[in-house]
């Protein structure tokens, strides 16, 4: 498969498209490749702002990515989207990111919108998000909004590629946690009541109030402190405000070093997860790597040895 990266580095969406094509590739001469186009396309990666956006289903985030992508396309900016959902089938389309649920911003020409890969590699959906957020800030996309659907562990994973993680809740106060689990308000900059429209509005209060409450406990950062904020996808109402957290967010901690900083620590543990995973498939791809697994397991199970004696045996065989 042949790149042109001149293309793709002057924002041509074809080359762009192609080119996440490549890091989908589950042929090793492709991963080969599309390792090496992304090495080269590095120095014009990161500047841009990454977002993650999350919230169970039905709770507004493609109406919300669709209205905040073209509020940004208004000003100038150049929007991604790409989704996380390790639900999606293995073949075949994704339930995010979806063209069909964001119509009028996937027309817009500075707009590039991308379904959740399938897994299976390497990183698994995580991995390749994060490459094809490389190849979209390479392309020159300014704001990358990475979605992803709030059950399971893709929150986590969402939260550990992203500069700001915004989550979306419904106006719903007397509903707890809405089936979000409590260590996401934790990993949360911000969280916006959204429907906060009609006769929803005085209930999105009561339930800004609470997650005010929730979120007054939480120590986030030194610099930053989550907002509640409202909003109404639907009708545009507080879609600006939003930004402008989310610049305001970026100025203070760019000001302060932890922009660069958490990018830098997001990478490195990043490396280990690729590094522990690499080690796990090497131990099961090898027969006699397997075997010895094999016979630690059942000396450990049966107190013929510590783990730890077993451990460092299973290693020192790589
Ligand atoms: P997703 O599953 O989280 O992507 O949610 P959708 O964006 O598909 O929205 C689910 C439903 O909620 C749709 O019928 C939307 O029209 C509606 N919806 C989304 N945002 C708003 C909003 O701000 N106000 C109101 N009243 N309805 C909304």
């Amino acid at each position: 498969m042949s790149i042109d990266i001149s293309k793709l580095l002057q924002g041509n969406r074809r080359a762009l498209a192609k080119a996440i094509t490549l890091t989908e590739s589950k042929l090793d001469q492709h991963r080969d490749q599309a390792q090496a186009l992304l090495e080269q396309v590095l120095p014009h990666t990161g500047n841009s702002i990454r977002v993650g956006i999350t919230g169970i289903p039905g709770v507004g985030k493609s109406t919300f990515i669709e209205s905040f992508g073209l509020h940004l396309i208004k000003q100038g900016h150049k929007v991604a989207v790409l989704a996380v959902d390790p639900s999606s089938p293995i073949t075949g389309g994704s339930i995010l990111g979806d063209k069909t649920r964001m119509e009028v911003l996937s027309q817009q020409e500075n707009a590039f919108i991308r379904p959740s890969p399938s897994g299976g590699a390497l990183g698994g959906v995580a991995q390749k998000t994060r490459e094809a957020m490389l190849l979209c800030e390479a392309a020159g996309y300014d704001v990358i909004l990475v979605e992803t659907v709030g059950v399971g562990q893709s929150e986590y994973e969402v939260a550990g590629m992203v500069d700001f993680f915004l989550v979306l809740m419904l106006p719903n106060a007397g509903d707890e946690l809405q089936g979000i689990k409590k260590g996401i308000l934790e990993l949360a900059d911000a969280i916006a009541v959204n429907k906060a429209d009609g006769s929803n509005r005085q209930l999105a209060q009561q339930t800004q109030r609470h997650y005010q409450n929730a979120l007054g406990i939480l120590q986030h950062n030194n610099f930053w402190k989550p907002e509640v904020v409202l909003c109404s996808a639907l009708e545009g109402g507080n879609i600006d405000t939003i930004w402008q957290m989310i610049e305001d967010y970026k100025t203070k901690s760019c000001e302060i070093g932890f922009f660069e900083g958490n990018r830098a620590a997001q990478n490195k543990q990043w490396m280990w997860r690729l590094v522990h995973e690499l080690i796990d498939r090497r131990l099961k791809q090898d027969a006699d790597s397997r075997q010895l697994c094999d016979q630690m397991q059942t000396k450990v199970t049966q107190g013929e040895t510590t783990p730890y004696v077993a451990a460092h045996r299973i290693v020192e065989s790589l």
